[in-house]
C-alpha cells in the first residue's frame, strides 16, 4: 500500500527525487531538570563557555569548508549563528540563571530559549518568526555538546532522500558535498531557512511533513514530489516507473540546459539577446559565470553595508568592487548605488523613517542617499575608481523624479571633479541609468530616457508599487500579478519609451528571469535580460525557441485587449 505525506514543496529545477531514506537524529535535544551543589556553579557556568567555545569552532570549522561556489545564503546563516553565540540574552543570561538558581547549565539554556521563542511566537512577521529555527540550531548544539549527545550524520547519503526533523545550513551544506538526491523535515515553511538553502542549492525538498520521522523508516524507498508536496513510500511498479520517467526527463533537460552555457542568446529568427545575471555578493560572480551570463545587470551593494554599526568608508567599496569587476575580466557590470530602508535595513545608518511609517514609500534607496550625501559621495566615488579596471555602469534605484536623476548627475560630476584633482584614474564616459521601479517613473520614462544613459526596469517594486502591496506582507502575496493590465502597460510603455530616445533599456526584476514572461517581453521589444544567476540557461532555451518577429505582432494584439483577457490567456496566446 502506498503511503502520501504532504508538506510543502520547495521545487527548484528538479522536481522529483528518488532514493533510499537516510533519518538524521536532528531533533531537539531531551533535556532534564538538575539541581548543582552551591559549590559546584563556577564548574557549571565554565562547562557552559566551553560548550559555547566548541560550538563557536564547530560553526567556524564548517564555514571555512563552504566550497567556493556556495550559495551566499548558507555563509550568511552560519555568520548568523555565530553571532547568536555572542548574544548576551542567551548566554550570559543563561549563566545569570545557573547562579541565581543553581540549575544545570542545559537547562538554563533551555529556560533562556523557550522565553525567547516566546518573543519570536508573538511576533508578526513571518520571516522574524521562523527565524527561532536559528536560535533553535544553535541552542541544540551547544547542549548536544554539553551532553555528549553529538551525532555524525551517516556517510553513505549519495543519492539518498535524507529525512530529519529539522537541519541546520551546515547539514544542508554536507547534503551538497555527499550528494544527496533530496530532503524531508518535520518542521519549516516556505521562507524557513532549510527552505531558502534548499532552492539555493537546488536541492528538490518537502518541509513541513509533520510526524515524518514517525512514518517513514531508515533504508526504505521513498519519492519525493516537490512540486506536489508530497512524500510517497510504499510505491507499487508502476508509481514508481512514472517517477522514475519524470526524473529522468528532469536530468535529460538539466543535461540539454548545460550545453546552452556558451551558446549565444540568439531567437529562432536571428534576434540578439543578452542575458545578464544579478549579483549580491562577490560569491555569486562563480554561479553567473558557469551559467554563462554575458555581464552583470544588477550587482547589489547592500550587502556592504549590513552586519555593521558604520558604512563602509571609499576605500573598503572602492576595493571589493574592484575586486568584482577585475573578476570579471572584462565582462560589463552594472553596479547600483545604496538602495537601504524598506525592508533593507541597516544598523548604524539612518534611514530616518520608523518602521511603522510604510517604510516601502519612505526615506530609501535615492532618496536617502540625496538627503545624506556624506552617505552617498563615498560610493561614487568607489563606483567611479572601479571604473578604471574594467567596464563599469552606474544605476541609481527608486527614481521617481527628473530632478532625482539631475541632482544624482551632479553629485556625480562633482566626485569626477575630485577624483580628478587626486589624479585618481577612473573612465570619464561611465555610464549612468536609472532603475524604472515607480509607476511614475514608468509613465515619465521618455524624459527619464532622455537624461540618462540606460534604464533598467525594476519589475519587483514596480509591481509592489502599482498594485499597492507590500511585496514582503504574506497576507497580499496572492495580489502579486506581474500580468496584470496596469504593470504590462507600464513595461511597455518604458520600453518603448527608450526605443524612441535610442537608450538600452533592460529588465533586472524577478520577472525578467521567469521563462513564462520571456516571450511576452521580447515581443514587447525588451532585449536585455538580468536575473538570478540559475534561471539564466532556462531563460536562453525559452528566447532561442522564440520567433521574435512573430511575437512583436501577437503582443501588439494583445496589448490593445489587455481590458477583455485574463492574465493566464495572456501566456496562453504567446505559447507554442
Ligand atoms: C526590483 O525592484 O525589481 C529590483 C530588481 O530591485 P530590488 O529587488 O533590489 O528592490
Ligand atoms: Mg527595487
Amino acid at each position: 500500500m502506498t503511503l502520501a505525506l504532504t508538506g510543502i514543496g520547495i521545487p527548484t529545477n528538479r522536481t522529483v527525487a528518488i532514493g533510499s531514506v537516510a533519518l538524521l537524529q536532528r531533533g531537539p535535544v531531551q533535556v532534564v531538570q538538575r539541581v548543582v551543589a552551591a559549590g559546584d556553579v563556577g564548574r557549571e557556568i565554565d562547562r557552559l563557555r566551553t560548550a559555547v567555545t566548541e560550538a563557536g569552532a564547530q560553526l567556524l570549522e564548517a564555514r571555512r569548508r563552504i566550497p567556493p561556489n556556495t550559495p551566499a545564503e548558507i555563509a550568511e546563516f552560519i555568520d548568523a549563528h555565530l553571532l547568536m553565540l555572542d548574544d548576551r540574552m542567551l548566554f550570559a543570561a543563561a549563566e545569570d540563571l545557573v547562579r541565581a538558581e543553581r540549575c544545570a547549565a542545559e537547562w538554563a539554556l533551555q529556560s533562556r530559549r523557550d522565553a525567547l521563542v516566546r518573543v519570536f511566537d508573538a511576533m508578526e512577521d513571518e520571516y522574524l518568526r521562523t527565524r527561532k529555527d536559528d536560535l533553535d540550531h544553535v541552542v541544540n548544539r551547544v547542549q548536544q555538546i554539553l551532553l555528549q549527545q553529538e551525532q555524525e550524520a551517516p556517510a553513505d547519503l549519495q543519492g539518498r532522500v535524507v529525512l530529519a526533523s529539522d537541519l541546520t545550513p551546515a547539514d544542508t551544506l554536507l547534503m551538497r558535498e555527499r550528494g544527496v538526491a533530496g530532503f524531508v523535515t518535520e518542521f519549516g515553511g516556505p521562507t524557513s531557512h532549510t527552505a531558502i538553502l534548499a532552492r539555493s542549492l537546488g536541492i528538490p525538498a518537502v518541509v513541513g511533513v509533520r510526524r515524518a520521522t514517525s512514518y517513514l523508516r531508515h533504508g526504505e524507498t521513498v519519492v519525493l514530489d516537490s512540486t506536489a508536496g508530497v512524500v510517497l513510500a510504499g510505491c507499487d511498479a508502476p508509481l514508481l516507473e512514472h517517477f522514475r520517467a519524470r526524473l529522468e526527463a528532469e536530468r535529460s533537460h538539466a543535461a540539454a540546459l548545460l550545453r546552452l552555457r556558451h551558446a549565444p542568446a540568439i531567437s529562432a529568427d536571428g534576434q540578439h539577446c543578452w542575458l545578464m545575471a544579478n549579483i549580491e555578493l562577490p560569491e555569486d560572480l562563480a554561479l553567473a559565470r558557469d551559467n554563462g551570463a554575458v555581464g552583470v545587470g544588477l550587482y547589489r551593494t547592500e550587502f556592504l553595508y549590513m552586519n555593521r554599526s558604520e558604512p563602509p568608508g571609499e576605500e573598503e567599496q572602492f576595493v571589493a568592487y574592484r575586486n568584482v569587476v577585475q573578476a570579471l575580466d572584462g565582462i560589463p557590470i552594472t553596479i547600483r548605488t545604496l538602495d537601504l530602508g524598506a525592508d533593507k535595513t541597516v544598523d548604524g545608518c539612518s534611514t530616518g523613517t520608523p518602521a511603522a511609517c510604510n517604510p516601502a514609500m519612505g526615506l530609501r534607496a535615492i532618496r536617502l542617499c540625496l538627503k545624506e550625501p556624506e552617505l552617498f559621495r563615498p560610493q561614487l566615488r568607489a563606483i567611479l575608481r572601479a571604473s578604471a579596471y574594467g567596464p563599469v555602469r552606474l544605476m541609481l534605484p527608486m527614481l521617481t523624479n527628473v530632478w532625482e536623476a539631475l541632482k544624482s548627475r551632479a553629485l556625480i560630476e562633482d566626485c569626477m571633479r575630485e577624483l580628478r584633482s587626486r589624479n585618481v584614474p577612473f573612465d570619464e564616459s561611465m555610464p549612468v541609468g536609472g532603475m524604472i521601479e515607480v509607476p511614475a517613473a514608468a509613465l515619465a520614462a521618455e524624459t527619464f530616457a532622455r537624461h540618462l544613459d540606460f534604464l533598467s526596469i525594476g519589475t519587483n517594486d514596480l509591481i509592489q508599487y502599482t498594485l499597492a502591496i507590500d511585496r514582503i506582507d504574506d497576507a497580499v502575496n496572492y495580489l502579486y500579478d506581474p500580468l496584470h493590465p496596469a504593470v504590462l502597460r507600464l513595461i511597455h510603455r518604458t520600453i518603448a519609451a527608450a526605443e524612441r530616445v535610442g537608450v538600452p533599456v533592460a529588465m533586472c526584476g524577478e520577472m525578467a528571469g521567469d521563462p513564462r514572461h520571456i516571450p511576452l517581453l521580447l515581443g514587447m521589444g525588451l532585449r536585455e535580460f538580468s536575473m538570478q544567476p540559475g534561471f539564466l540557461l532556462a531563460a536562453k532555451q525559452t528566447v532561442r525557441e522564440c520567433r521574435v518577429a512573430e511575437l512583436g505582432g501577437r503582443v501588439r494584439s494583445l496589448l490593445e485587449r489587455l481590458d477583455e483577457i485574463e492574465p493566464e490567456e495572456v501566456l496562453a496566446a504567446l505559447a507554442g
